[in-house]
C-alpha cells in the first residue's frame, strides 16, 4: 500500500523514523498495556498501549493523552478504508510498508467523562448567568418581582450556596464512578455515529431521563418523610428563577439526576463525547424551566410543552400534585392523570401568571 508522506496533526509519516521518534514510539510501545474492547475496530492488531503522556511536537516532549494502536496495514480494505481511519488520528509514524502506527487523541488533555461530568456544571452558571444578566424583565414575569421577595423561604445566598454543594457532591460521585467503572478513553469509537443513530440515542435518553424523573419526583411527594426531609427543599422556591433550578437537597441531585442521568446514558448506549451534548442540553433545559418567565421567541417554549409555564404550576402550592414530568415531555403526566392544563394571562402591573384551567386549588 502506498501511503504519502504528508503532515498531519504535527506528525510527518516517513519511511524512515528519526532516532527521536524510534525512541517516542518505543516509549509508548512500553505503556501498560490496557485491555482491548470489543467494539474496537477491526482495522486495529490488538496491539494497544497507553500513551501514557507522550507527544511528540516541534523536537520537544510534551505531555498528553493519546492511545497508540498498532495498524497492521494488510488488515486494511482499500484507500478510502484508510483515509477514514486516519481522520480521526491525531497523528501517525509509518515504520515500515506493513506497519503504521496511529495516535489517537482522547479529545485533548480531558477525558470526554470528565467533561460530561464538568461542562454541565459550567453551563449552568453561564446560561442562568444570562438571564442575571437580563435583569427584571417585569414585562414578561411569571410573577412580580415582590412575589418573588416576599414568597421564596430562603435566600438568593443560601440558593448558590445550596447549588453548588450539590454540584460538588454530584461531580465527586461521577468521578469514582467513572474511575471504578471506567472506561479507558475509547470515546472516539463512535464519532462517526450517523445523525439518525445520535438522534435515536438522544430520544431514547431523554425518555428515559425523563421516567425515572417523573416516578421519582412523584415518590418525593408522596411520601411524607422524603418531602420533608429532601424535596421540600426545591420547594422553598415558589417563585423560581433560573439559578435556583438546581437548588435540591444533595441526595436529591443524587437520586433523581445522577442516578437518573446514569441510566440514561446507560440505556441509551450514547457515547461519553455525545453525553457531554446530552448533560449540557440537559442542563440548559432545567435552568430554562426554572427562569421565572416567558420570553417571546424562547425555543424551548415553542418545542417543549414542559416549559417555565408548565414547571411553575408545580411550584405553586395548589400545583403540587401536578406537573411532575420534567425536564422534558409532558407524557408521564399525561397518562397518569396528573397533568394540569393551564393559560397564560396577563397580569395588569405587566408581565404574565400561568392560571390552571382546572381548579385543583381544593385538592
Ligand atoms: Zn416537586
Ligand atoms: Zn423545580
Amino acid at each position: 500500500m502506498n501511503i504519502k508522506a504528508r503532515k498531519f496533526g504535527g506528525f510527518r509519516a516517513k519511511n524512515q523514523l528519526t532516532d527521536r521518534q524510534d525512541l517516542f514510539i518505543g516509549r509508548m510501545r512500553r505503556g501498560k498495556a490496557i485491555s482491548v474492547k470489543e467494539r474496537q475496530r477491526k482495522l486495529y492488531t490488538n496491539n494497544k498501549g497507553d500513551g501514557g503522556g507522550y507527544r511528540y511536537r516541534g523536537g520537544r516532549m510534551w505531555s498528553g493523552v493519546y492511545d497508540v494502536y498498532e495498524l497492521e496495514l494488510t488488515s486494511v480494505k482499500d484507500n478510502t478504508e484508510l483515509r477514514k481511519l486516519l481522520i480521526d488520528t491525531t497523528g501517525y509514524f509509518e515504520k515500515d510498508s506493513d506497519f503504521l502506527f496511529l495516535l489517537r487523541g482522547k479529545g485533548g488533555y480531558v477525558s470526554d467523562e470528565v467533561l460530561g461530568t464538568f461542562l454541565p456544571i459550567v453551563v449552568y452558571w453561564v446560561y442562568s448567568g444570562l438571564y442575571l444578566m437580563l435583569g427584571n424583565m417585569d414585562n414578561y414575569r411569571l410573577h412580580s418581582k415582590k412575589d418573588e421577595d416576599e414568597k421564596n423561604l430562603v435566600s438568593k445566598k443560601e440558593v448558590v450556596k445550596g447549588v453548588l454543594l450539590q454540584q460538588i457532591v454530584q461531580a465527586a460521585v461521577a468521578t469514582v464512578l467513572f474511575a471504578v467503572t471506567g472506561d479507558d478513553g475509547e470515546s472516539g469509537a463512535d464519532r462517526h455515529a450517523s445523525i439518525f443513530v445520535l438522534g435515536r440515542q438522544l430520544f431514547v435518553a431523554m425518555l428515559m431521563l425523563d421516567t425515572w424523573q417523573y416516578f421519582m419526583h412523584r415518590y418525593m411527594h408522596q411520601n411524607k418523610f422524603l418531602y420533608k426531609h429532601i424535596h421540600a427543599q426545591h420547594h422553598r422556591l415558589i417563585v423560581p428563577y433560573a439559578f435556583g433550578a438546581l437548588y435540591n437537597h444533595p441526595l436529591e441531585g443524587l437520586i433523581l439526576d445522577t442516578i437518573g442521568g446514569a441510566l440514561a446514558f446507560l440505556v441509551s448506549g450514547m457515547s461519553p463525547r455525545t453525553s457531554i451534548f446530552f448533560f449540557s442540553f440537559t442542563t440548559i433545559k432545567t435552568v430554562d424551566d426554572h427562569c421565572g418567565l416567558w420570553l417571546p421567541g424562547n425555543l424551548f417554549h415553542i418545542f417543549f410543552k414542559n416549559n417555565s409555564a408548565y414547571h411553575d404550576i408545580h411550584h405553586q402550592l395548589y400545583g403540587t400534585k401536578y406537573n411532575y414530568s420534567q425536564p422534558f415531555f409532558v407524557t408521564w403526566d399525561r397518562i397518569l392523570g396528573t397533568y394540569m392544563p393551564y393559560e397564560l394571562e396577563r397580569r395588569p402591573e405587566g408581565g404574565f401568571e400561568a392560571k390552571p384551567v382546572k381548579d385543583c386549588k381544593e385538592h
